[in-house]
């Protein structure tokens, strides 16, 4: 078996990436590696293994063991870049991104739509030191950006579609703009996935929460930061500084789900349009958020640079309606369970609650629920739909 996936497509790579048989015993799929010692033959081995630790090479289990690598090259095969350093959750490789570029006295320009998360990393720990926090308009131009850029500005951080609000945001834009400026460009590509290859928009790290879709099955928390070589350094060290690591145990459950990510998130996003198509049909819905959707406004900007949606979307009711009435009709679905996170197999609904932004409004027009379409029968979804808003959504 030839391990040469140059010029293959997706789907045959997430088969054979990271994979060697050959060195182990012929079994699939790599083993779980646990460790923290890792044995070395002689002292001066031993002294030299300490510069190794940006590399490949096995020196000790927080510098990471062969199941993470293999994890991190099918990560990095997933969105383009040359590294990836794995994390123990989305938040610590938002984190590991952030310390990784920013120090005392530096601007950090992050949009509104943000994570919320990372806006309370910048409002807090960052602040506290020393590095300061501008937030702008998701949907902003090159010339706003730049507009906006200090002299100490190092980050640029984007992420698109926005948390809860989901507006689309221009990434090759508002790359030129922090690259003038000389800052670089963080994104948050949890949503995008495969669907987005943030390298060739102009993105200098990415950063993804493994526990959505790549793990795929709601039962671990995982990160990684994504880089061109220039910039791993940077973040390996931000990593090793900041003692992060990762489970090989959950490694090894996000190997599996990657194997299966191309033809879950091609499912759900059928799904996910299925269902959102049907909302929009409903008298009771005024808008649906999802870039996926030709009337949705940031649609434009999603076909010039995605290659598909996850089955994650906002749905607005009218304004007739009462955030009560929503929780009512969360309360009665059978099929969605109300529960943090997205990504797995089956399908979830929340209804939100509040929206923390610094320069846009917070009012969506009327009372609203995030949704997550799973692999379920989409009929059933919406019929599940149906039942429970007819039942709470009478005017
Ligand atoms: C969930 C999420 C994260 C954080 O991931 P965790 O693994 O839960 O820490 C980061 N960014 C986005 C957009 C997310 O939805």
């Amino acid at each position: 078996m030839s391990n040469d996936l140059e010029g293959r497509r997706l789907g045959t790579r997430l088969s054979h990436v990271s994979r060697s048989p050959k060195s182990q015993a012929g079994i699939v799929n790599p083993p779980v590696w646990r460790g923290s010692t890792v044995l070395l033959p002689t002292c001066a081995e031993r002294r030299a293994s300490g510069g190794k630790r940006l590399e490949q090479a096995w020196t000790y289990g927080i510098h990471g063991l062969p199941t993470h690598h293999a994890l991190e090259d099918a990560v990095a095969m997933v969105e383009g870049g040359d590294r990836t350093a794995i994390q123990g959750s989305g938040l610590s490789a938002i984190v590991v991104a952030m310390f990784a570029f920013l120090k005392n006295g530096d601007h950090v320009l992050m949009t509104d739509g943000c994570y919320g998360p990372a806006r309370r990393l910048c409002e807090t720990m960052l602040k506290d030191f020393g590095v300061s926090t501008t937030y702008y308009r998701p949907q902003s131009t090159e010339a706003e950006v730049k507009a906006l850029m200090k002299p100490n500005t190092k980050v640029v951080y984007t992420e698109a579609p926005s948390s809860v609000t989901f507006e689309m945001q221009d990434i090759p834009a508002i790359a030129r703009a922090a690259h003038a400026g000389g800052a670089k460009l963080l994104m948050d590509n949890t949503w995008g996935i495969m669907n987005f290859q943030p390298f060739e928009k102009g993105v200098d790290v990415s950063i993804q929460a493994l526990t959505k879709y790549v793990g795929g099955h709601s039962d671990i928390l995982m990160g990684s930061v994504t880089t061109r070589n220039a910039d791993w350094a940077a973040v390996k060290n931000a990593q090793i500084t900041l003692g992060q690591y990762a489970s090989p145990d959950d490694c090894f459950l996000a190997l599996r789900g990657i194997r299966t990510l191309k033809i879950r998130l091609e499912q759900q996003q059928q799904h996910g349009l299925a269902v959102a198509r049907w909302l929009q049909s409903r008298p009771e819905v005024a808008r649906v958020l999802y870039p996926a959707l030709p009337e949705d406004p940031g649609h434009a900007i999603w076909k010039r640079d995605f290659s598909g949606a996850c089955s994650l979307f906002g749905v607005v009711l009218k304004p007739a309606y009462t955030q009560a009435q929503v929780d009512a009709v969360i309360d009665d679905l059978a099929l969605f369970g109300i529960g943090a996170s997205w990504g797995g197999y089956e399908s979830l609904a929340q209804p939100v609650a509040e929206i923390t932004r610094s320069v846009t409004g917070t009012d969506l027009g009327g009372p609203a629920m995030r949704l997550h379409i799973g692999l379920e029968d989409p009929a059933d979804l919406i019929a599940d739909l149906d039942q429970a808003m007819s039942k709470n959504l009478r005017a």
